[in-house]
């Protein structure tokens, strides 16, 4: 991560940033560029739209970093909503999960419980879940979790994060697990004792990720970059895998690019958050994309 984008972390992480983002229509406006809606029914809407373009969707419900009890099951409550959404509706879509947002931050048998809750929820309306991979303090935590519940289960999927030093050892301890692996640069920032700083570094770290898990038969690897050197690489390393894999991107980061990978009949999941605790969330995608700041700031001033 980059000396620039470590100050838009810590600039949209003062209150008085997240004041003006959140109240202001040009704050929103550019949240709608990343978030399909409020609601679960927003959500299910813009992955309709998704599917009739041939993309593939995971919805994530916003929301992270939850310290009450009933905050977290409410989270779950709604989850099994968005699940029950997907099957009555027939969304390809599965979910994708924080467990932070689901109790781990207060007591880990609250996000397992949870986790074990949604997978059976899943199951029934026919699909997967996969579980985000959060800041390092819950790694391991989320890795643990993921075990028991793919193990019990088997329609689970959890991401790695190419940044972190451990990555090379959990992926080999989670290939035998099956399910899906989501491979990502990572979007938490860390020190320099647990991750890499550059990205150079970065992607000649998922490079080397990459090129293990798309030859690993029995997991499918979902490969999450807007990145055009990942993109380019993984579709060599695809013209070698008989197994199945998919792209995925994030809602609103270069749609074009979506429908093109899904055009050439590569299966393209779209990452489609929803729900009113969007704040983190875009402050990491303007941290990655400081244009974006850029067209918030003129909206702000009233130019386009
Ligand atoms: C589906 C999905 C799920 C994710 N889940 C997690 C997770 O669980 N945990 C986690 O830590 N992180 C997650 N991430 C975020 C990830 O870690 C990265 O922070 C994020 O994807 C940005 O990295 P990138 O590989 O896309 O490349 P970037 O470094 O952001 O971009 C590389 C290049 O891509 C091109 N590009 C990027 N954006 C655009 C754009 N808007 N228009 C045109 N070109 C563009 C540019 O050429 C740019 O230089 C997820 C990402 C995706 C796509």
């Amino acid at each position: 991560m980059s000396a620039f984008t470590r100050a838009v972390v810590a600039a949209t992480a003062a209150s008085p940033v997240e004041k003006l983002i959140t109240e202001t229509r040009a704050g929103r406006a550019l949240a709608e560029r990343f978030v399909a809606g409020d609601t679960v029914e927003a959500g299910i809407e813009a992955a309709r739209r998704l599917n009739a373009q041939r993309l593939l969707v995971s919805l994530d419900l916003l929301g992270e970093e939850v310290h009450d009890r009933a905050g977290a099951e409410r989270a779950a409550d709604e989850y099994v909503a968005t699940l029950q959404a997907i099957a009555s509706e027939g969304i390809s879509a599965n979910i994708s999960i924080k467990l932070t947002q689901l109790g781990l931050a207060i007591e880990p048998d609250l996000a397992e419980a949870a986790v074990d809750r949604l997978a059976r929820a899943a199951a029934d309306a026919g699909t997967t879940v996969t579980i985000d991979m959060e800041g390092s303090a819950y790694t391991e935590a989320t890795i643990r979790i993921y075990e028991k519940a793919q193990a019990q289960h088997g329609n689970l999927g959890i991401a790695l994060q190419a940044a972190l030093h451990r990555t090379p050892d959990d992926l080999e301890r989670l290939l035998p697990l099956g399910g899906h692996i989501r491979l990502v640069k990572g979007a938490y920032v860390e020190p320099p004792s647990v991750a890499l700083q550059t990205d150079r570094e970065i992607v000649a770290a998922f490079v080397r990720l990459l090129t293990v898990l798309m030859q690993a038969s029995d997991v499918r690897p979902a490969i999450a970059t807007h990145d055009p050197t990942l993109i380019a690489v993984t579709l060599d390393l695809a013209r070698k895998r008989r197994e199945p894999f998919e792209f995925q991107m994030l809602y609103g980061v270069r749609p074009d690019e979506q429908r093109r990978l899904a055009m050439m009949g590569h299966d393209m999941r779209v990452y489609v958050p929803f729900g009113s605790a969007w704040y983190p969330y875009l402050t990491r995608r303007l941290a990655e994309r400081p244009a974006n700041l850029w067209f918030f700031l003129r909206s702000l001033l009233g130019r386009r």
